[in-house]
C-alpha cells in the first residue's frame, strides 16, 4: 500500500495551489494524434501527470449482434485503467467506476458524431489510462474525440472536456489527484465548442448555485482553450512533411553531436 498523507493545505497563503498553479490555471497539456499503428485512429494526452491513450476501430461489424441499432452506429467506449496507473495496484477486472466512466464518455461523444451514417455498425473506442493523476474522464474524452477524428469518423466537432473543483472555498480548474481526493468536490464537463452545448455535466461534492454557475463558466473557458490545442494536434499530425522535404529535419541532422557532415560546396 502506498503511504500518501493529506497535505496541510491545498491553497497556500499566496493563493497558489500545491503545484504552484493559480486557481484558474490548467496543468500543462500535450496531445498527439496518430500514436498507434494498428488502430484506425488514435491519440494520446498528457495532462499534468495524467497520461492516456485512446484507440478507435471502426465503423465495423457489431458483435454480439443483439446490440445492433438499426438507425445508427453503436458507439462502444471502454475506459480502463492499467494495474500500474494508480498508487495502489488497480485490480484488472473492470470496476463499476470504469463502467460508469465508459458510459459517461460515450454519452459526451455521441452528440458530436454522425452516428446515423453507419446504421448497424459499431465504433469501438478504447481508452487506456497509463497514469492517473486526477481528471481522467475529462482527459479521456479529449483524447477519444481526437482519435475519432483521426479515424475519419464524420463529426460535428471535437469534444473538449475539463473538471472544475473546489478546495478551501475556492473554485479550481483542472484538479490534480490530491485536490480531487482532499478537496470539496468537482464538476467534470464537456462541450461542443461551436454552440457551447454541454454534453457532459457531473457533480461530486456540494456546491452553491452561484458556485455551479461560476464553475461552468470557468469550465467552458478552459474547454475553448483545450479545443484550440486539439485542433493544433490534428493539424500537426496531418501537416507533417516527409523528412526528406523538411528543412528543419535536415538542419537537425547537421547538428547531431559527434557526426561529421561534409560542408556543402560554395
Ligand atoms: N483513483 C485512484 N484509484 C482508483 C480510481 C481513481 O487512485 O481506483 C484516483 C486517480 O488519480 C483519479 C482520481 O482518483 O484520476 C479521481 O478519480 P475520479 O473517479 O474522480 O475520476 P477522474 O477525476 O479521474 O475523472
Amino acid at each position: 500500500m502506498s503511504q500518501e498523507t493529506k497535505p496541510d493545505y491545498l491553497i497556500n497563503p499566496e493563493g497558489l495551489r500545491l503545484d504552484g498553479r493559480r486557481p484558474d490555471e490548467m496543468r500543462p497539456v500535450e496531445m498527439k494524434v496518430g500514436v498507434l499503428k494498428q488502430a484506425d485512429g488514435s491519440a494520446s494526452i498528457r495532462q499534468g501527470k495524467t497520461y492516456i491513450i485512446a484507440a478507435v476501430y471502426g465503423p465495423r461489424e457489431l458483435h454480439p449482434r443483439h446490440l445492433t441499432l438499426n438507425d445508427r452506429a453503436y458507439l462502444r467506449v471502454a475506459y480502463r485503467m492499467t494495474t500500474f496507473s494508480v498508487p495502489d495496484r488497480k485490480r484488472p477486472a473492470p470496476s463499476r467506476r470504469e463502467r460508469e466512466i465508459s458510459m459517461v464518455i460515450a454519452n459526451a461523444l455521441s452528440p458530436a458524431i454522425f452516428l446515423e451514417e453507419f446504421p448497424k455498425a459499431v465504433i469501438d473506442v478504447y481508452v487506456t489510462v497509463i497514469q492517473a493523476d486526477g481528471g481522467t474522464r475529462c482527459a479521456a474524452t479529449n483524447a477519444a474525440s481526437l482519435a475519432l477524428a483521426d479515424a475519419g469518423i464524420p463529426m460535428r466537432s471535437l469534444v473538449p472536456s475539463i473538471a472544475v473543483g473546489k478546495a478551501e472555498g475556492k473554485l479550481l480548474v483542472d484538479l490534480g489527484d490530491q485536490e480531487d481526493k482532499y478537496g470539496g468536490g468537482d464538476i467534470p464537463l464537456a462541450i461542443l465548442p461551436e454552440n457551447e452545448e454541454i454534453v457532459l455535466l457531473q457533480q461530486d461534492g456540494s456546491f452553491t448555485r452561484e458556485e455551479i454557475v461560476e464553475a461552468i463558466k470557468m469550465g467552458i473557458n478552459s474547454c475553448k482553450y483545450l479545443h484550440e490545442l486539439q485542433k493544433d494536434a490534428l493539424k500537426m499530425a496531418y501537416s507533417k512533411k516527409a523528412p526528406a522535404d523538411d528543412e528543419d529535419y535536415e538542419d537537425d541532422l547537421e547538428h547531431v553531436p559527434g557526426e561529421d557532415f561534409p560542408e556543402e560546396d560554395e
